[in-house]
């Protein structure tokens, strides 16, 4: 697969070279195959970049009403839908996620942002305050500028859709820098906003890697705002970098996110929402419900339900629609998660599946089967940290209290589940869990509607729903004399 844009960076509406010349290669973790050349942007290419997206912002972008905003907004997702197989097709080559949820999942969704924050474009008033008299106060919400945008790789396309729609809705103009592993959607993204009638300059595309088009965006003094999506300790970085300018960054991050289950509860069901928790896109989710809490009293009938299900999981081709677990991203993926396994056992978990790279068709490919630790404890380093692989640590638990105190204790709180049929129980619970997200008796659902982001090492800030888009606003109070 080879895209027409091959190479080049979207800058000012121009689709160009790297100013170095320079460029990478994107690999398929399915067949190792080299499906497209990138440019690597560097520290020139985002100051273009910037000061395409700066004069967007202060020329045409800004007169543009916000219903026009919205109308390209919608287009936008319109014919994301219309290329939905062409971008699925993208996602499973770069990414190595299965045809199933590229197609009906990621598309879709990255279609509903766009939709969804289109119905927000129209919707920023602000507001009056009653005063002192002969005082007139308004209060108006207006875009930041330029906002920098720096994505993983996990779900590449809709982590785009989620950080530019809710900017472009509210007025901004975007650098975006898609993850160095998966960039191919994001090219093909700027080739619909190009279609569609976007002005130049007001979304831009540089791609390149972390420390060098990553580092210069964030350094970069002429951009107003940040968002990041990654890891926990590039999170970190970004925020210090972020301090000298003080610009505002949201940073959503890692997690390690406890699902657990209660003895009353539908444990067919429950088994499901632990697979397709730990095993949706090969765990490489940040959501990903890798600490399994079972209670005691069932967890040997609840395990072998969860093995039984994980035993049918099997990776394959992932361009196949019935395939379920695709490649890991890339090999250093697959040796980090075959490095966490290693360590689980040697600290005292037992391998009750999966522990090895899979062989799947000519036995290329960054393929690993589905792994389940049981006998984990909850301080040991498989339970503690962020493994984003196909890494199951199931943990028992005797009493709510108990469950709770070590659901907290870790250093994320992103997400987690509850499954219990006993309603107090259930609310109770998701009140004490100290998490962005809580799912009860389901797991991993996600709306454009609803606000989505973490606490504690998971970073801070909301993206999606109201919130997602009003952390694109900064508020102006303006006074009035009435003389
Ligand atoms: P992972 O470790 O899972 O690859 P990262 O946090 O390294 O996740 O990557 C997420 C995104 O952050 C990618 O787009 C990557 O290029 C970018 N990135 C990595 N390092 C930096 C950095 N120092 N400054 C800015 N962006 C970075």
């Amino acid at each position: 697969m080879k895209l027409e844009s091959d190479g080049r960076l979207f800058i000012g509406g121009e689709w160009e070279a790297a100013s170095s010349g320079e460029t990478f290669e994107s690999i398929n973790p399915a067949t190792e195959e080299v499906i497209g050349s990138v440019a690597s942007g560097d520290e020139a290419d985002v100051d273009r970049a910037v000061k395409s997206a700066r004069s967007a912002f202060e020329g045409k972008w800004s007169a543009f009403p916000p219903a026009k905003r919205a109308a390209l907004l919608q287009k936008l997702a319109g014919a994301i839908l219309k290329n939905r197989d062409a971008f699925a097709a993208i996602e499973v080559a770069d990414q190595g996620k299965v045809m199933f949820e590229a197609s009906k999942i990621d598309v879709p969704m990255a279609a509903d942002a766009f939709n969804y924050y289109a119905g927000w474009a129209t919707k920023l008033g602000g507001s009056t305050i009653p005063n002192a008299p002969g005082m007139l106060n308004y209060v108006q919400n207006e875009p930041f500028g330029v906002v920098g945008q720096i994505i993983p790789w996990n779900f590449p396309l809709l982590m785009a859709a989620w950080k530019l729609a809710p900017a472009l809705a509210a007025g901004n103009t975007v650098v975006l820098k898609p993850a160095e592993q998966t960039p191919l959607s994001a090219i093909k993204l700027g080739q619909l906003i190009e279609e569609v009638g976007f002005p130049p300059g007001v979304v831009n595309i540089v791609t390149g890697f972390g420390p060098t088009a990553g580092a210069e965006l964030v350094a970069h003094p002429d951009v107003d705002r940040l968002s990041f999506t990654g890891s926990t300790e590039v999170g970190k970085g970004i925020m210090r970098t972020a301090a000298d300018s003080l610009t505002p960054v949201t940073l959503e991050l890692g997690g390690k996110s406890p699902n657990i289950v209660f003895a009353d509860a539908n444990l067919d069901a429950a088994s499901r929402g632990a697979i397709t928790g730990i095993f949706y896109n090969k765990g490489e989710a940040c959501t990903a419900g890798s600490r399994l809490f079972v209670e005691d009293s069932i967890a040997d009938e609840f395990i072998a339900m969860v093995l039984d299900r994980a035993r049918k999981s099997k990776p394959g081709d992932p361009t196949d629609m019935g395939t379920k677990i695709g490649p890991l991203v890339s090999a250093a993926q697959r040796d980090r998660v075959e490095g966490y396994v290693k360590l689980g056992q040697e600290e005292g978990a037992n391998l009750a599946l999966g522990g090895k790279r899979a062989e799947v068709g000519d036995g290329r490919g960054y393929f690993y089967e589905p792994t389940v630790l049981t006998v984990v404890s909850n301080t040991m380093r498989v339970a503690q940290e962020e493994i984003f692989g196909p890494v199951l640590s199931i943990i028992r638990f005797k009493e709510v209290e108990e469950v709770v105190l070590e659901a907290n204790q870790n250093p994320y709180g992103l997400a987690a589940g509850v499954w219990t049929n006993d309603l107090g129980k259930a609310h109770r619970t998701a009140a004490a869990l100290n998490a962005g997200t809580v799912w009860i008796n389901t797991y991993g659902l996600y709306s454009a509607a609803v606000p989505f982001g973490g606490t504690k090492a998971s970073g801070f800030g909301r993206e999606l729903g109201e919130q997602g888009v009003r952390a694109y606003t900064r508020s102006k109070s303006v006074w009035v004399s009435l003389g």
